[in-house]
Parts: structure tokens; sequence; C-alpha cells
């Protein structure tokens, strides 16, 4: 967290150029828009990097489990699961989320492993 705290602060400073462009650029200007214009075009730069930074990591996968679920593949009622996201699997909007039940989850699980799914 400290790593990424400090990357963060050192991505801060990056935004001082373009502020101080700007300001330069645009002096004589209304200091409040000349300020709104300099950060709309950090805003415009920095979304992107901002994003990268506090990009979640899931270390462990999330599941999403339910009772009382058909299970997809065999049809029994029973408890269900849901893998949602791993490192390089995403279903966390699912419009039609499909729950198993413990046998055929652990067989779903075997496929995405084969299939290079990080679990
Ligand atoms: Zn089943």
């Amino acid at each position: 967290m400290i790593k990424k705290y400090l990357f963060y602060l050192f991505r801060w400073q990056l935004s001082t150029p373009i502020l101080a462009v700007v300001l330069w650029a645009l002096r004589g200007y209304n200091d409040w828009i000349v300020t709104v214009i300099a950060n709309l075009l950090g805003g415009l730069i920095f979304f992107w990097i901002d994003r990268i930074i506090f990009k979640v990591e899931y270390r462990n996968p999330l599941w999403e489990i339910k009772d009382n679920i058909v299970c997809v593949n065999c049809g029994k009622t029973c408890k269900g699961y849901r893998l949602v996201k791993t490192t390089n699997y995403d279903r966390l909007n699912d419009h039609s989320p499909e729950f198993r039940c413990e046998e055929c989850s652990e067989e779903k699980m075997k496929q995405l492993n084969r299939r290079g799914v990080v679990l």
C-alpha cells in the first residue's frame, strides 16, 4: 500500500508542469477560469493513469453463493456457487449469472483452469 501511495504522490507531481504551462499560457485571463482549464486538462490525462494505479487486484477468487438455486448443469435444486472474479476472469456485470451445485461447480473450475483462468 505504501508503494502505491508513494507512486500516487509522484504521479500527483506530474500534474505540476501541466498546471504551470496552462497558467503561463493563459496569463492575463481570470485566475479561476485558467485554473479550471488546467484542472480539466489534467483530469483528461490523469484519469487514465489513476485508473491503473487504483486498479483492484483480486488475489483470491470472488464467489457468489446462493441458496435454493437450480444448477445450470444438472438441474438439482440446492446451494449454488458462481465464480465472479479472478485476476483474469470477470463476471461482475453478468446479466444472466449461472449458478452450479458444488459438484458441477468443481467440474466447471477444472474447465476454466484448463482454459488458463487463474484461480
Ligand atoms: Zn449440478
